[in-house]
């Protein structure tokens, strides 16, 4: 353990022209040779491309829903990672998908909402997704990649080329890879790191943190079947379970203190999430 700390100072004292080492909330170590401006580019970049390619859903009582969730939560957001608006779509699609964008961009699926039951499992999802992005997750995985070989493309597009082909490499670090093709998890540290912070922030948010775990209960059951893509980026495995149930006790805290405010989000799943459009005959 101290070897390595060893080399990620000395790793860190050599890049420290170029970039920025820092330690994410949790403590772990991070290298993020990007600025939050170039990520936050690459996010809407990437988010209106995807608002192009993906249908988007203009079922009232559907998007009233997911944006009552979605404004709960990125109100207790701190504007250090994102200030301004967020921008929340929801896509008309049966994929089981949710992400978060640096830029303030949060896409929902209407197909996770027929896995969510309430806004407070909804809230656990957006919290999960929301975690990456402040915990610049992003930036830490398009830097893993500059570093590699692989990420010499990667580079290249960043700094500077707009019209690039490989823009797909983008958001698979970005993390919205799946529907590109392009499957490229998150670490099993991120996904952890994401889970902590997104359960406390449903909770500060007015959502019941017990919901977290719920939520990955149920994805665990829909894996065993025909596990959808969200899965193969999210396992559900009892790691991740037991982890969140560690956690609940802090993060109960946070929501009987956020319960004594009054004015708890009170977003209701409307009884039917019409099938997508192109699905109906
Ligand atoms: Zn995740």
């Amino acid at each position: 353990m101290k070897n390595i700390t060893v080399f990620y100072s000395v790793f860190c004292a050599v890049l420290l022209s170029l970039t920025a080492c820092s330690t994410s909330s949790t403590g772990r170590n991070q290298v993020s040779l990007y600025s939050d401006t170039e990520l936050n580019n690459m996010g809407s970049v990437s988010f209106e491309q995807m608002k192009k390619e993906i249908a988007i859903s203009t079922d009232v009582d559907t998007n009233a829903f997911v944006h009552c969730v979605a404004n709960a939560i990125t109100d207790n957001v701190p504007t250090s990672a994102h200030k301004g608006e967020w921008e929340v779509v929801v896509f008309d699609s049966e994929q089981i998908n949710a992400f978060a964008l640096p830029g303030g961009k949060i896409g929902v699926y209407t197909g996770i909402l027929n896995v969510t039951e309430d806004q407070h499992q909804l809230a656990a999802i957006i919290g999960h997704e929301v975690g990456h992005v402040l915990e610049r997750h992003s930036n830490e995985r398009l830097s893993a990649s500059k570093l590699s070989n692989v990420g010499l493309m990667v580079a290249t597009i960043a700094l500077g080329a707009s019209e690039v082909e490989n823009k797909g490499l983008w958001v698979a670090g970005l993390g919205v890879g799946v529907q590109y093709g392009l499957i490229m998890p998150y670490s099993r540290a991120h996904e952890s790191e994401a889970d902590i912070i997104g359960q406390e922030l449903m909770a500060r948010s007015g959502f019941k943190p017990e919901a977290s775990i719920k939520l990955w209960q149920n994805m665990s059951k829909l894996s065993k079947d025909a596990p959808p893509e969200f899965m193969s980026t999210h396992p559900a495995n009892d790691t991740r379970i037991k982890q969140l149930s560690k956690h609940l006790a802090i993060s109960k805290t946070a929501y009987l203190t956020r319960q004594k405010q009054s004015n708890m989000p009170q977003c209701v799943k409307p009884s039917i999430i019409p099938a997508p459009v192109s699905k109906k005959k």
